[in-house]
């Protein structure tokens, strides 16, 4: 790594109860610059005993320790802390993850800005809530309902907006008061390194916070498979939710999924224009189309569907693509080589299908690209919705074209998914518009606007997009159990079996 001040910010050991401890079994990892294919860092890979340690130590905390039992004030004064440093430090904040992820520095600096705003959030919300006080109709009893920390929990991450969805679960549930154990994606875990020393930074107690990076098949039953741990938070794909799932259930302990999305995005003819197709193809090949919510599915009226494809194609075609660190790149590779390599069988799935290929379906020629795992903006015409290609999350920049003619064939394929996470309607009747994100059963819908979302607004998926919900209001009350305690301040007996 040559920049120092990233070498200063990143600890490549784990952090269990407030120390940086070397991994038990020795063993590391390299992160690999999926731009070039350098190594950015070795760092060390955590064995199940390194786990079960993290656990203990963040069982510990919350059992003994302070944290749970700090006023609030002082919880969300050092939350804020937290955002603070994360501040000052945005600009090697926003390197480690452009160089860990391939994204674009634009993109990074993002994040950082968004994970800045999540936490000033929760700092705000957490301050003003109040216990519920409820009328019984009886004055001599005070009963009340209190929201109290759920306990531990472990947080575990994916790679395509690795510090982003790691600050969606820390800041509530520091907030809330709980403590926990972080599991980032072995594909991308420096960001949350680095992140790590920060929070260590503002002064969170011994254990509160512990980070363990490593392979999640391999850590993954010592996280998620004990009864010291109370709540389970998992951002990734569909299988390795249902892993966690059905591992967590044998303790019966909580767990929330967000997982996958297959998201449509549906333009009516009245929308047609250039803004449109702008939407479309941000939608789809922001971050080469590495986001749960992009649009890949796009289903479009027929009567305009032609033209807009091959606007669509023609502009796709001059999307600059490149080195993150370079100002003039708007798109970077995908995360890594085995991605890539999943993205082609896609591809090769779809013409095998049937899928009409408009244009992509291969590496870029460009030799300067030839070292990244970099893969062309692709878009796949008639497609129909037997297909996998049309059913399937490829997380890659692939585009599939489906048409229709009645607004009631639209909102039933815009439907026809199992997932849910995220849809998009773009028409310029706003009756229209109301009856179609009333109909679509995802958990973010997007009237004649893409991809936005807000702290202040709950994340989260219908269906096999997962269960819970991240950010809002919610996103805090999912890291709180509540109490009802009944407190009769004049005790008499209770009279039932007075004439038995
Ligand atoms: P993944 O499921 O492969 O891995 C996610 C995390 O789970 C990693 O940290 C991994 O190490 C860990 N893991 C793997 N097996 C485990 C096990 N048995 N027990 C515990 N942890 C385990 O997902 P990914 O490839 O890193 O991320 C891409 C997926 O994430 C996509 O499906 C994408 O849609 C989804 N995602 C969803 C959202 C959302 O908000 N719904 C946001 C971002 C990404």
């Amino acid at each position: 790594m040559q920049d120092q001040s990233i070498d200063d910010l990143l600890n490549t050991g784990l952090f269990v109860d407030g120390q940086w401890i070397r991994s038990s079994s020795g063993e590391t990892r390299d992160c690999i610059n999926p731009a070039d294919g350098s190594v950015v860092a070795t760092v060390d890979e955590a064995s199940p005993e390194d786990a079960a340690r993290a656990v203990a130590a963040a069982r510990t905390a919350f059992d003994e320790g302070t944290w749970p039992r700090t006023p609030v004030a002082e919880r969300t004064a050092l939350v804020a802390r937290i955002a603070d440093l994360l501040e000052r430090d945005k600009e090697t904040l926003a390197r480690i993850e452009t160089l860990d992820t391939g994204k674009t520095l634009e993109e990074s600096r993002i994040d950082i800005d968004d994970v800045v705003s999540v936490f000033r959030y929760y700092a705000q919300l957490a301050a003003v809530e109040a216990d519920n006080l409820v009328d019984v109709g009886r004055p001599e009893v005070i009963s009340r309902v209190v929201r109290e920390p759920i306990g531990v929990c472990v947080l575990i991450a994916p790679w395509n907006y690795p510090l982003l969805q790691i600050s969606w679960k820390v800041a509530p549930a520091l907030a809330a008061g709980c403590t926990m154990v972080l599991k980032p994606s072995e594909v991308t875990p420096l960001s949350t390194i680095a992140f790590t020393a920060l929070i260590a930074e503002a002064g969170v107690p011994a254990g509160v916070v512990n980070l363990v990076q490593g392979s999640g098949a391999v850590l993954g039953a010592a996280l998620t498979g004990t009864p010291d741990v109370d709540f389970i938070s998992f951002t990734g794909g569909l299988a390795t939710g249902r892993v966690i799932l059905e591992t967590a259930a044998k303790n019966v302990t909580k767990v929330a999924v967000e997982l996958g999305g297959k998201n449509p995005h549906i333009v009516f003819a009245d929308a047609d224009g250039d803004d449109s197709v702008d939407q479309v193809l941000t939608g789809v090949f922001l971050h080469s189309g590495q986001v749960c919510s992009a649009g890949t599915r796009l289903i479009i009226e027929e009567s305009i569907a032609d033209r807009f494809v091959a606007a669509l194609a023609a502009r796709a075609e001059k999307i600059r693509m490149g080195n993150g660190l370079d100002p003039a790149s708007r798109t970077g590779p995908l995360v890594s080589e085995a991605h890539r390599e999943k993205v082609e069988r896609y591809v090769a799935l779809g013409l095998s299908e049937g899928a009409r290929l408009v244009t992509g379906g291969a590496r870029p020629s460009d030799p300067a690209l030839a070292d990244g795992s970099y893969y062309l903006p692709t878009i796949f015409d008639h497609c129909d919705r037997t297909m996998r290609l049309v059913q399937e999350e490829t997380f890659g920049p692939i585009l599939t074209v489906e048409r229709f003619t009645t607004e009631e064939e639209a909102l039933r394929l815009g439907n026809d998914t199992e997932y849910g996470l995220a849809a998009g309607v773009r028409t310029a009747d706003s009756a229209r518009g109301e009856r179609m994100v009333r109909g679509l059963r995802h958990g973010t819908v997007w009237l004649n606007d893409f991809g936005y979302y807000t702290a202040a607004a709950e994340w989260g998926g219908f269906k096999m997009s997962g269960n819970g919900r991240e950010l809002g209001p919610t996103g805090l009350a999912e890291y709180q159990e509540t109490k009802h305690i009944w407190h009769n301040t004049s005790p008499t007996a209770a009279g039932w079996f007075d004439n038995g």
